[in-house]
């Protein structure tokens, strides 16, 4: 171990025992691998149900599919106008200027991007426990320290706290809306509240991964403060809605400043020809989103009511994922899913007795529950 790696860690613990809060000092150690959720074995055949990461099992717009298969006619060129066209339709979109947006691979990148930009040695990227850890484990990356928050006894980000942890050290502020892996929000007024006055020694970082999903009437997009608030990133992706988790494909929002800031971390050129294509469509079919999210939610209200038949308890989710109690370690539990060619989310140790489950199509989650009945009978779930 270094010097300063020595150093940084009796920072943190410095810093963490005068704040009350976790902090995390930088673990080079612990790959990045080891937050991913579990995978279907290499060179197995294609039969598993894969309810671990929160993709759309259905799949891009048939538009898109019609892009990517014409897409042999932009595939021996550089990707650089075709990125600047999907620019400018996701500035469109959202009503702001090409300036500032800027592409990434997946969000993944641009929460990394982020942490490369806001953060280094001495500066903490704050975020709640349990949340989509990549960007704690970026920090690392970027030499610096995590500061997590845990969540209300509802389980939604307690943002109080989180604006004022790691103090004028906070690089980064990572707000997940709706939360992975709990499926809460932060409501518009909390947001209201936190951004009056909007923290000024930190990015904000506003994660919507799963935004397209959300019914409940009190939450807002960080849209509503977009020019208000400086200091504002929001991060979007292709990959859930839209369907295109394996074709890598994300955005921010942000001022130019930040988008410049953080563009300098980027590869060039760095989205393939194909995905531009897929996105480009799938912007221009807004029918097939609203589509996705009836079909997925509905879904998700019939698991929640099998869930709530067994008498087991779950956390009402605005997302495409559902977190519920298995009333003991959840680790052994996901083993005998696998054992049935199911996939289920990784545990989360600050929740360790309760399981991820993303929505699949109905036929996959009439299989989970059949299973779940078989794994973790009713009457111990609700000895629980
Ligand atoms: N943010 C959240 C909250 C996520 O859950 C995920 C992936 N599951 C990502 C970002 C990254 O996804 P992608 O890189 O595919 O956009």
């Amino acid at each position: 171990m270094s010097e300063g790696t020595l150093s940084r860690r009796r920072f943190a613990q410095t810093i963490g025992a005068a704040l009350g809060a976790a902090v995390v000092a930088p673990d080079f150690t612990k790959s990045l691998g080891a937050l991913a959720a579990p995978r279907q074995p290499a060179g197995s055949a294609g039969e598993w149900i894969e309810l671990n990461s929160n993709e759309n099992p259905y799949g891009p717009s048939p538009k898109a599919l019609e892009a990517i298969t014409h897409s042999e006619r932009v595939a021996s060129r550089y990707p650089d106008a075709k990125e600047r066209r999907v620019i400018e339709a996701i500035a469109k979109l959202h009503g702001v200027q090409p300036a500032n947006v800027m592409l990434g691979c997946g969000s993944g990148e641009v929460l990394r991007v982020a942490d490369m930009a806001f953060l280094g040695p001495d500066k903490f990227a704050v975020a709640a426990e349990p949340t989509f850890e990549a960007v704690l484990a970026f920090a690392r990356v970027a030499h610096s320290n995590g500061v997590k928050v845990p969540v209300t006894a509802d389980f939604r980000h307690d943002l109080r706290a989180m604006a004022t942890a790691g103090g004028e050290k906070a690089g980064l502020i990572y707000i997940c809306n709706p939360n992975n892996p709990t499926g809460t929000i932060v409501t518009k007024d909390e947001m209201s509240d936190f951004f009056q006055p909007a923290p000024k020694h930190a990015v904000i970082l506003v994660d919507e991964a799963y935004h397209h999903f959300v019914d409940n009437p009190n939450y807002a997009s960080a849209f509503e403060w977009f020019g208000k608030v400086p200091n504002l990133v929001i991060a979007r992706t292709f990959s859930k809605v839209y369907g295109m988790a394996g074709m890598r494909l994300g955005y921010a929002v942000a001022s130019p400043e930040l988008i410049r800031a953080m563009s300098q971390h980027k590869l060039w050129s760095g989205a393939n020809a194909a995905v531009l294509e897929a996105a480009l469509a799938s912007l221009d079919d807004q029918a097939h989103v609203a589509d996705q999210k009836r079909r997925l939610n509905g879904t998700r209200q019939w698991l929640c009511k099998e869930l709530e038949r067994d008498g087991r308890r779950y956390i009402p989710s605005e997302a495409n994922f559902v977190m519920f109690d298995v009333g003991g370690d959840v680790q052994p539990l996901i083993r005998k899913f696998q054992e049935k060619k199911i996939l289920v989310g990784r545990k989360f140790p600050s929740m360790g007795n309760w399981m991820r489950i993303t929505v699949g199509t109905p036929k996959e989650m009439e299989a989970f529950i059949a299973a779940l009945r078989e794994i973790v009978p009713v009457k111990s779930a609700r000895a629980a």
